[in-house]
């Protein structure tokens, strides 16, 4: 924006102009052939620069460090720190791309979690699971997760259930102990000896079974081997 008034107001000066400018990104923005962001703003100032052209005056875009001490810069930089304090805008500049993008990827964050908060007040045991075992944070899967571990992580993030649970049959037999296992995901959380390793570390006070799958899933490296040779029940 300063770049853009400082053209405006040497538009009727005689002569070249040199603009000069502590920042190399703005630089590089206004010399690029097509610009991905600040569209809007780089094209009126592309636009001055022509008009400067047409009138056979050159337009000198001069990089230079900051906070050396040059005279012209620490005035600029005084007064943009000043406007900081203004009480309204004066000036609206349209938001870039990618500032668009935080805000619309921010604002799907708040109606998810809003719209899981619901849930869980209404209690659902889906979404009280979900906020219990991942505090609504983001997952720890990485492009080096293979895919799964990755739907292993899913599904306990999610709480499933099995599919003979909702088709209201009775438990089955744990293919890993033999025992009966009526709630499948809790007998493997808390009961299975095969998987006793996963409740390592942890005290007699954190053995609910949300509490053991954010446990896992905070140590998947640690526990990864087994989930993916014992796969949790299904
Ligand atoms: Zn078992």
């Amino acid at each position: 924006m300063a770049i853009l008034k400082a053209l405006e107001n040497s538009n009727l000066k005689e002569g070249n102009t040199t603009v000069h400018i502590d920042s190399k990104g703005a630089i590089l923005a206004i010399k690029a052939t097509n610009p991905k962001e600040n569209v809007t703003l780089i094209t009126a100032i592309k636009s001055v620069a022509k008009s400067h052209q047409a009138a056979d005056r050159r337009v000198i875009l001069n990089w230079i460090p900051s906070h050396v001490g040059i005279l012209g810069n620490e005035e600029a930089d005084i007064l943009a720190k000043s406007a900081l304090s203004c009480s309204t805008v004066s000036i609206k500049v349209q938001p870039s791309i990618t500032h668009l993008k935080e805000m619309a990827k921010s604002y799907a964050k708040l109606q998810e979690e809003s719209e899981v908060r619901r849930h869980y007040l209404q209690d659902s045991r889906t979404s009280k699971w979900y906020v219990d075992v991942t505090n609504l944070g983001p997952h720890d899967i990485t492009k080096q997760t293979t895919r799964k571990l990755s739907i292993i992580t899913h599904r306990l993030r999610l709480g499933y259930l099995c599919t003979w649970q909702m088709i209201g049959n009775e438990g089955r037999l744990c293919q890993y102990c033999d025992r009966e296992a009526i709630q499948p995901l809790e007998h493997y959380l808390l009961d299975c000896p095969e998987t006793q390793s996963l409740r390592s570390n942890l005290t007699e006070n954190e053995l609910t079974p949300a509490q053991i799958t954010r446990h896992i899933l905070n140590n998947i490296r640690t526990h990864g081997n087994l989930l993916m040779s014992h796969t949790p029940l299904r």
